[in-house]
């Protein structure tokens, strides 16, 4: 389909049925990007503060609470409302999910299923005005790109296995204007049916999973294939961490840029690289804290279901805090480095951020030392790791022994630490990819 078709003909009606108004709130979020730094903070606190006295009206969970009673947020500032509202988890909401849902939001509902990167699903409620914000705003980020509401995706990710959900998926896809790899098990047949298509339909950007679309690229680079015919605005990668070589193979293959996005099912995109390389927070609607070092997120435009201080587990690395040189007042992360219960044990009650993990084969695979790929699997007790590599042309069984000692040494990890070479490391149930997890 002509994307102008889709954007004025389909994604317009569509969007004004639902009651989401997408391109109207794409405007009205746009110029809130280049907010000065006090008009931002002063936004933000009359955003948080009405979305605390809704909750604290309207939602049982929150009215329920006795430390909200006669509270009045309009004296308060950002942290001092935020300090108020106690940090809740999938758990919580799974088990109370009704409790959770205001009475009084007008308007249509529509349910947010989301897998998260655990595996386990949860159903949220949201509504019209919400998912316009929470779709505005994302195509805010691809602007940046020089993607626009209608232009053709060629999409890296999963589809349901029950048949509905497969047909409700790909009326979507036709809907969206996009084309479905639709599967995380890459194979030689399948990626070069789905060039063929991929060359057909002409998308304008890629969107998936990275080491989807990491694999995908280097088997049809192995197959001869040349990506920078499709003159990609972007490739975007997402939900999980993005290696330097795999951002390298894909930038190569399409002759595009490639850009990391950080979201979550519950509230949408959290952070998106911006092309100066940094990841700007969504901070208009989005409040990100760090608590021990792991994300909670409270989702300014969500009314129907509110989330306030909602425990993500993911662990955020801090970005730099100067001004951004693309004009972008929003601050900016320094990434994501996997899940808190994925904290490395290196015994004695001492604990190292997973990024150490990436950092040390980082330089490992910078010496030529012919890591593909690596997994770090810690056992429950804490006392032995699995590494698992996936090794590349220049591999030799001696590295083994290198990466040993360099984890023994450097990160001073105590325990056994047993490398296994393998063709292929496997996946999550969810279909991402982490590099290092924790047994539980
Ligand atoms: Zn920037």
């Amino acid at each position: 389909m002509w994307p102008w078709f889709n954007r004025n003909f389909v994604y317009r009606p569509i969007s004004f049925f639902r009651g989401e108004l997408t391109l109207r709130r794409l405007g009205e979020c746009r110029p809130r990007q280049w907010l000065p730094a006090a008009e931002l903070e002063t936004y933000r606190k009359s955003r948080l503060e009405r979305l605390a006295w809704h909750a604290a009206a309207n939602v049982p969970f929150y009215r329920d609470l006795a430390a909200l009673r006669g509270l009045d947020f309009g004296e308060m500032d950002v942290a001092g409302i935020m300090s108020k509202f106690p940090v809740v988890d999938k758990q919580l909401l799974k088990n109370e999910g009704a409790s959770f849902v205001a009475a009084n939001v007008p308007g249509r509902k529509f349910q947010l299923r989301t897998g998260g990167s655990t595996g386990e699903p949860l159903t949220l409620l949201t509504d019209g005005r919400a998912a316009g914000e929470r779709r505005g705003t994302y195509y805010r980020f691809l602007e940046w790109w020089g993607i626009r509401p209608g232009d053709k995706q060629a999409r890296f990710w999963g589809l349901p296995l029950d048949a509905r959900g497969r047909r409700r998926e790909r009326v979507k896809d036709f809907l969206m204007n996009r084309c479905r790899f639709p599967a995380f098990d890459v194979k030689p047949e399948v990626v070069s049916v789905f060039w063929r298509k991929m060359r057909r339909f002409r998308p304008a950007y890629v969107y998936g999973f990275a080491s989807t679309i990491f694999d995908v690229v280097e088997t049809l680079a192995e197959m001869g294939y040349d990506g920078r015919g499709l003159k990609l605005k972007a490739a975007i990668l997402t939900a999980e961490t993005v290696y330097e070589r795999q951002r390298k193979a894909v930038a190569d293959f399409f002759g595009a840029p490639v850009v990391a996005e950080y979201g979550c099912g519950e509230a949408g995109v959290i952070a998106f690289e911006c092309r100066e390389g940094r990841l700007h927070l969504n901070a208009d609607c989005i409040i990100l804290e760090e608590v021990d070092g792991a994300a909670v997120i409270t989702d300014l435009k969500a009314y129907a279901a509110p989330l306030i201080r909602y425990r993500l587990g993911d662990l955020i690395v801090k970005g730099p805090a100067d001004p951004c040189p693309c004009g972008c007042t929003f601050p900016a992360i320094g990434g994501v480095a996997g899940r808190e219960t994925d904290r490395f044990d290196l015994g004695e009650g001492r604990y190292s951020h997973p990024q150490s993990l990436n950092y040390v084969f980082q330089d490992f695979s910078a010496l030529g030392t012919g890591v593909a790929r690596f997994k770090v699997i810690q056992s429950r007790d804490g006392r032995s790791i699995r590494v698992l590599i996936e090794p590349a042309a220049a591999w030799r069984a001696e590295y083994a022994d290198a990466i040993r000692a360099v984890i023994r040494d450097r990160l001073g990890y105590g325990g056994d630490v047993n490398v296994e070479v393998v063709s292929a490391i496997p996946r999550d149930p969810s279909g991402k990819l982490r590099y290092f997890v924790r047994e539980h």
